[in-house]
């Protein structure tokens, strides 16, 4: 990517210096207060120089892909300059958060969501978008729709409502809600920023990485990368849950040890078995690795990424086994069944995995999930079984002692 010309920097106010970058407004913050903490940011006058700032900000995707920010504008900025007039592209800001133990875009989108719109603005005006909507389910609607209500300059956002499911949020699945009704993702032949929504450039971006484009477009990307490390720049949202006294969504530096943030939330580090990092369709870490940080970089030799940032602890006095069972299940049921892999794959999966749990002595059972996550992976339209796949296959991987237990009927732990 390359360009001559500079952002527009507006800055009023001291940016912020510490990792509390999206929350400096207070709760639930009014737009005059958004304006009070961030200064101003003339949205309408940003071009796709703003492309130049995000990738030398190194920003990626906070939704769960991970994807650099700046080539998914690109794409669909190469689509635009492509296209007649009619097709001018679509952005969308996705705030479904299907991830169950997620809570980080609700929190984000009911107290800071004037930093969601700005961002949203600030890309649909970079890449010459003529339509601009917010996806999100109903618990946060109240908010937003306040927020939106607050700014003339938001009045041709469409507020869309998403459907709680867990892939509701899959990207060509919002495509879908808003344009047939239907949150189910759809076999995609070309990518949605060639042609998504009525058969526009789409870009379907997370509302934690609108916020952060907000920023960028502010205070630059020198700003954002003075917190965090140089292969995991600016900060991230954890939403931290499970056997810990106080769950919550905490604000974090990129690449912090997954054992400080744990810190964050008060958790007995002695007493956790595991944590399951990136969500259900995460990996398992066990409790000797809680140095590892939380970075695409450095999870990748643990076959982990930070995904949708959540951490879900499991106690000593749980099962793995037996909560990876109750997972995939979940996953099982929350699949559209419009592919094999899911229709078929994964019920059967969470099968095997809840009869390892509950103690059949079958030293089959570890190869036949084996040979069921192999079968699933790459096979549907999505990738749910994919990472339902990823998921159990590290839940054999880090509770292998228990397995033995189970396989032998030695398991001494709670059932859950
Ligand atoms: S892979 Fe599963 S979740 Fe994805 S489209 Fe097919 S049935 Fe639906």
């Amino acid at each position: 990517m390359s360009a001559t010309r500079s952002v527009p920097v507006v800055q009023a106010v001291t940016p912020p210096a510490t990792t509390n970058r999206l929350f400096v407004a207070g709760a639930a913050a009014s737009h005059a207060a958004h304006l009070r903490s961030y200064g101003p940011l003339a949205t309408e006058t940003i071009t796709n120089t703003l492309l130049v700032a995000l990738e030398a900000s190194g920003l990626t995707g906070r939704g769960g892909a991970g994807f650099a920010t700046w080539r998914k504008l690109a794409a669909a900025d190469e689509a635009r300059a492509d296209r007649v007039l009619r097709s001018s592209p679509i952005v969308i800001a996705n705030g479904a958060e299907g991830e169950p133990r997620s809570t980080k875009d609700a929190t984000l989108l009911q107290n800071s969501p004037h930093l969601v719109i700005d961002g949203l603005l600030a890309t649909a005006s970079a890449i010459k978008a003529s339509q601009v909507y917010l996806y999100t389910v109903a618990e946060n609607f109240r908010a937003v729709q306040h927020a939106l209500n607050e700014r003339p300059d938001a009045r041709h956002i469409v507020l869309v409502e998403a459907a709680e499911s867990f892939i509701s949020g899959e990207a060509s699945a919002v495509v879908n809600a808003i344009e047939n009704g239907i949150a189910l993702p759809t076999d995609r032949i070309r990518r949605l920023s060639d042609s998504g929504l009525k058969k526009r450039p789409t870009i379907v971006q997370n509302v934690e990485t609108l916020a952060h484009i907000a920023l960028i477009a502010r205070y630059g990307a020198r700003w954002f990368r003075s917190i965090g490390s140089d292969r995991d720049p600016g900060t991230r949202l954890v939403t931290v849950s499970g056997d810990v006294q106080h769950e919550g969504v905490t604000e974090v530096a990129g690449d912090t040890p997954l054992r400080d943030i744990l810190a964050t939330r008060g958790v007995d580090r002695s007493n956790v078995l595991a944590v399951l990092v990136g969500g259900y369709h995460g990996t398992w870490v066990a409790a000797d690795n809680l140095g590892v940080e939380l970075s695409a970089a450095a999870l990748a030799p643990l076959g982990g990424h930070p995904g949708a940032g959540v951490l879900y602890v499991l106690s000593k006095q749980r099962c793995g086994l037996q909560a990876t069972a109750d997972i995939v299940q979940y996953l099982a049921n929350e699949s559209a069944r419009q592919c094999g892999p899911c229709m078929f794959g994964l019920p059967a999966m969470a099968g095997v995995l809840t009869r390892i749990a509950s103690g059949h002595r079958d030293p089959n059972l570890r190869r036949e999930l084996r040979e069921l996550s192999d079968t699933v992976a790459g096979r549907g339209s999505c990738h749910h079984p994919d990472g339902t796949a990823r998921l159990a296959l590290s839940a054999l991987s880090v509770f292998a002692d228990d397995a033995n237990h189970h396989l032998s009927g030695r398991c001494t732990r709670q059932s859950r």
